[in-house]
């Protein structure tokens, strides 16, 4: 089966907002291995939207709108696919009833313009709107072809699709897609394509894919199979072969994160943690405590920036910063030794760099950076050369540290 994904709004059009409604549909009818032919985005005109409609049905079986379900008389997508199917506009009454309890409860009356939003061609399979007012639509025509109409906003459309269409779809499929996605740290786009370029090239089921999101880089495993389970049998062999080839980078899988994982590992294992930063300025610390259930691990974060307060704070030694500067291997070492002895943590994270634009030298360039992860009497500390303006260094930073501290405890 083919379908079409056709985003009604002229707001669109315009670079208002961005078409995420249609990214979310794809990625759900690929799940369910309904092949998505084209995506289109319209205005909000009538002549036009027919004119989609009538192109997209040369190739595809459904249309899948969002938008232009609202009260105004330019919200025209349920009225433009009664008249594609030929079909009359009738009150739903159950839409009717709802629509007017809730305007009952704001101590508003319903007016006709608002009416509209309960109209539907005859013989619509009506969508409730858990979370809006305009309900959605499924419209079949004789001919076998079908559009579906969803409203714009995100938060209403989601729940809708997920609870009402996607049951409804499932009859027009008998094969699943399955995807596992693995998350890596410290391994770019292009060097973990090559590493596993045989698989990328050779396999059609699985298929695998690479993608770089933000500063990790993703591969993303999909099996299309009758059900899941064989899905997930045929991902198997592919994903212990990928993970042979690049264990010490794959962090986690699925929906989560490097601080996530650092997180669980840290409350699972007891470990308390301390951070001490410089370059960072606190970021290592917002991180950790992002994950809920830190405050089990987490004891404290200190931002020493200045010379006095790497002393003070951590006790580096003056002879240290005298000798090796503020941004060197053995200040990161003390400062990192210093937070875990001076807040009682098992663990004391550092960081110190040159984030530019400034204070750079030939010696010691901008995105010169050194972390140090103390635990267990020993410290291992990392040297970086990190490219990009001064936020993009901060964030590698940040990352690479929780990436250590990942690496020294994961064991
Ligand atoms: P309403 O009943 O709220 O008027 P609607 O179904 O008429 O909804 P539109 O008026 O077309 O939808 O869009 C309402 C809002 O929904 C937009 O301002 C935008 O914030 C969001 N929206 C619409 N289409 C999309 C899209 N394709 N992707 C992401 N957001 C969208």
């Amino acid at each position: 089966m083919n379908a079409e994904i056709i985003a009604v709004g002229t707001e669109i059009l315009l670079g208002d907002i961005v078409n995420t409604n249609a990214q979310y549909i794809s990625r759900e009818l690929a799940n369910l291995g309904i092949n998505v032919y084209k995506q289109e985005v319209v205005g909000d005109n009538e002549e036009r939207v027919l004119e989609s409609f009538k192109n997209a049905f040369e190739n595809s079986d459904i249309i899948i709108t969002t938008g232009g379900l609202g009260p105004t008389p330019d919200d025209l997508t349920k009225e433009m696919a009664a008249k594609y199917f030929n079909k009359e506009l009738v009150l739903h009454k159950e839409s009717y009833e709802n629509l007017k309890k809730f305007f009952d409860k704001g101590g508003r009356e319903l007016v006709g313009s608002n009416e509209k939003q309960v109209y539907f061609p005859k013989d619509a399979i009506v969508l409730k709107n858990d979370h809006g007012t305009a309900p959605g639509a499924i419209i079949e025509g004789d001919n076998g072809k079908k559009i579906v109409v969803l409203p714009g906003p995100p938060r209403e459309m989601k729940p809708m699709f997920d609870n009402y269409v996607v049951p409804y779809l499932k009859q027009f499929t008998d094969s699943v897609l399955v995807s596992k996605v693995l998350r890596t740290f410290g391994i770019g786009e292009s060097r973990m394509a090559e590493v596993v370029n045989d698989l990328i090239v050779n396999q059609t089921n699985p298929t695998v894919a690479p993608y770089a999101k933000d500063i990790e880089a993703i591969l993303r495993i999909t099996a299309k199979a009758k059900n899941e389970k064989e899905a997930e049998e045929l991902i198997k062999p592919v994903e212990k072969e990928i993970r042979r080839r690049l264990e010490e980078y794959i962090y986690g899988e699925g929906e989560t994160s490097l601080e996530n994982v650092v997180g669980e590992l840290l409350v699972k294992k007891g470990i308390k943690i301390a951070t001490a930063e410089s370059c960072t300025g606190g970021m290592v610390a917002e991180k950790l405590i992002n994950y809920p259930g830190i405050s089990e691990s987490f004891l404290e974060g200190a931002v020493t920036y200045s010379n006095e307060a790497k002393m003070k704070r951590l006790g580096v030694k003056k002879e240290t910063l005298d000798k090796y500067g503020a941004v060197s291997k053995e200040t990161a070492r003390e400062m990192a030794e210093g937070i875990a002895k001076a807040a009682g943590a098992d663990l004391g994270v550092s960081t110190t760099g040159i984030a530019g634009p400034g204070g750079g030298t030939a010696e010691k360039p901008v995105g010169l950076v050194y972390i140090g992860v103390y635990y267990k009497g020993s410290c291992l500390v990392k040297e970086f050369n990190f490219t990009g303006d001064r936020n993009r260094v901060r964030v590698r930073t940040t990352m690479s540290a929780l990436d250590l501290v990942r690496r020294t405890i994961k064991e």
